[in-house]
């Protein structure tokens, strides 16, 4: 994958070239490099601008078949094409920091009451994580949101590290982690740790974050829905950037 590194996260633009064109009911492209994050695990795609010598065009969803699709509403550029590759970059951003935060929070909500991260959708301005099991008051919510804000304030390092399928099998606090959710076949993890030796979180993980808490700003909880037994699905959005 291109993202090994939590600074390819900051990369906006990428020259590549088209080597394949076609249309699966809608039409797509692929490049032989990019940096657009195809749709999965819970973040959405990235959107953007591919731009050529007389052309230009949206690519308003990236999806991963093997190869990374780039679909656009529009006619793609022909094959051989070198193309220079925008991400639409304040989205992909608010997602990193929206991703980001999703960790620090699912870690907390971990280690106070032993519910583990079921599910999530990050948006641009709303995001939800479910947990099971687990049920909140609303005292609760206040006191998780505090924590959160205290932990990102404190300006932890974000750092991507490769790691085997079996150091979170053997690891004391596996139940943080779902590694049903992992295909078997997958041996070498990308692991996201935040703090010294991942202590507020450790997971394997395969979206986009920032590279230091401070960069997510605050969040603030909106609300926590019931979503049947035990489940409890908390959303919140980012509540300023420090940028
Ligand atoms: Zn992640």
């Amino acid at each position: 994958m291109y993202l090994n590194d939590i600074e390819a996260c900051y990369v906006r633009t990428l020259s590549a070239k088209v080597i394949e064109v076609g249309n699966d009911g809608k039409n797509y492209f692929i490049l032989d490099r990019t940096v657009m994050y195809p749709l999965g695990g819970g973040q959405p795609s990235d959107t953007g601008i591919v731009f050529w010598n007389g052309g230009h065009i949206e690519i308003d969803e990236v999806r991963q078949k093997g190869p990374i699709f780039h679909y656009t509403m529009e006619e793609p550029p022909p094959v051989g094409t070198q193309v220079t590759v925008n991400i639409d970059w304040d989205k992909r951003y608010r997602h990193m920091r929206m991703h980001t935060a999703q960790h620090i929070m699912s870690s907390i909500i971990w280690k106070r009451y032993r519910a583990r991260t079921v599910g999530n959708q990050i948006h641009t301005n709303r995001s939800h994580i479910d947990f099971c099991p687990l049920y909140l008051s609303l005292d609760d919510l206040k006191d998780i949101e505090v924590e959160v804000n205290e932990t990102i304030q404190r300006g932890h390092k974000v750092n991507v590290v490769l790691r085997d399928r079996s150091f979170f099998e053997n690891l004391e606090d596996i139940k943080r982690i779902d590694m049903d959710r992992v295909p078997k076949n997958i041996t070498k993890l990308r692991s996201i740790e935040i703090g010294e030796n991942g202590y507020i979180d450790r997971c394997p993980c395969a979206g986009t974050h920032i590279k230091n808490t401070s960069e997510i700003g605050l969040i603030k909880i909106i609300e926590k829905r019931s979503k049947g037994k035990e489940r409890t699905r908390v959303e919140y959005t980012l509540e300023k950037s420090n940028l």
